[in-house]
């Protein structure tokens, strides 16, 4: 039988191939969308059946992520493996590398998943600027980091947080306790608060032959915590976020689309906060903008294609749909100039991403 891999040794799948995506979340649906049209087959790994994922892509395993042998099952079944979320178990990432190329690969999740490899890797590897930061594992360490590092400061899980969960900001000496309460016993950072002027955001991509292509940057802004706005093209970009990102990308051997976070100073110094191994959030507007879109993008890159265009025809801005703001989906849809992108999740809950609009500026 004629193999789905066009050349062994580059690992290029020919449409037809199956492409493994660990997790089952809107990202996982817009790959895999994204992926059918290009002739390509998504397999989705979640933990339900009903995800929104699941719904549109050919085949669905549901299973625990932490386990390994049906994670290597699923993996054996694919050409290529890709995640969508960066919490994938160190083992089960192990298992899927050994059964199908693994893009990105393992190391991109050890340094994204735990924030002092994280904040280590940038600063000491490739002695990129980021917040001062300071390991907690106890609330002497905390006290003693807050000396350190002055208030106020912002104490982090170092493992599982998104969206402003797992963080909490220290104003004053007498928060301190509480702080550690709120967190321990979980492992911790403290970082500096950094009082930045603006949020930008740069979404790369790195193809197997080392081909680097990175979208315009993109100015987002959050409420409480979530990512409400993104807006690209940023006002006054002089290209070193996208030197900085292409630096990640090179050091990881990374192949696929990472989202790379920084906080900018009025004077336009930019210090990383941090990075995503994966499709972002902050890029949804390139869905709208006339180039390839990051999600195609990605399953180019994971299926070994060259990149494509990353230069949008105009500007767009993305507002993300949170909760009950999607109720409002019809008056969206009949808004001229509005496209609406719905994530089919069946419930409504307060901060649930629950789909996007793009419009163009
Ligand atoms: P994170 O989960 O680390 O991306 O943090 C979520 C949001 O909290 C960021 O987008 C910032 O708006 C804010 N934030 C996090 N860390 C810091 C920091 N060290 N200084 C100032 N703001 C921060």
């Amino acid at each position: 039988m004629e193999s789905r891999l066009l050349d062994h040794r580059e690992r290029v799948l020919a449409p037809g191939s199956i492409i493994g995506i660990l997790g089952g979340g809107q990202l996982g649906r817009m790959l895999a969308v994204a992926a059918s049209r290009l002739g390509l087959i998504t397999h989705i790994y979640s933990e339900t059946a009903d995800c929104p994922a699941a719904l549109v892509a050919q085949q669905v395993t549901v299973g625990a992520f932490d386990d390994v042998e049906k994670v290597l099952a699923f993996s054996q079944s694919c050409d290529a493996v890709t995640y969508e979320f960066e919490n994938v178990p160190a083992l089960s990432a192990k298992a899927a590398a050994s059964a199908a190329p693994l893009r990105p690969g393992a190391r991109a999740l050890d340094v994204s998943q735990d924030r002092l490899a994280e904040k280590s890797f940038l600063s000491a590897q490739l002695g990129l600027r980021v917040a001062g930061f300071e390991d907690v594992n106890h609330v002497h360490d905390l006290r003693r980091a807050v000396k350190r590092l002055k208030l106020p400061c912002v104490l982090k899980t170092r493992r599982f947080g998104y969206d402003g969960k797992g963080q909490v900001i220290i104003r004053a000496e007498s928060e301190i306790d509480a702080a550690w309460e709120k967190l321990a016993p979980a492992p911790c950072i403290l970082e500096a608060f950094v009082p930045f002027f603006r949020e930008v955001s740069i979404v790369a991509a790195r193809g197997i032959d080392g081909q680097i292509a990175a979208y315009p940057l993109t100015e987002n802004v959050h409420r409480n915590h979530i990512l409400h706005t993104s807006q690209a093209p940023a006002q006054q970009d002089d290209g070193s976020a996208a030197r900085m990102a292409g630096q990640i990308l090179e050091q990881l051997d990374y192949v696929g689309v990472m989202g790379v976070e920084f906080f900018q100073m009025e004077d336009g110094t930019l210090t990383v906060n941090e990075i995503a191994p994966r499709v972002h959030n902050s890029g949804h507007w390139t869905q709208n903008a006339g180039c390839t879109d990051q999600f195609e993008q990605h399953i180019r890159a994971v299926a070994g294609w060259p990149l494509g265009d990353t230069s949008p025809l105009h500007g767009v801005v993305m507002t993300n749909l949170i909760g009950d703001d999607v109720k409002n989906w019809k008056g969206l849809a009949a808004q001229a100039g509005t496209h609406i992108h719905l994530y089919g999740k069946s419930e409504i809950r307060g901060g649930r991403k629950m789909g996007h609009i793009n419009q163009k500026i």
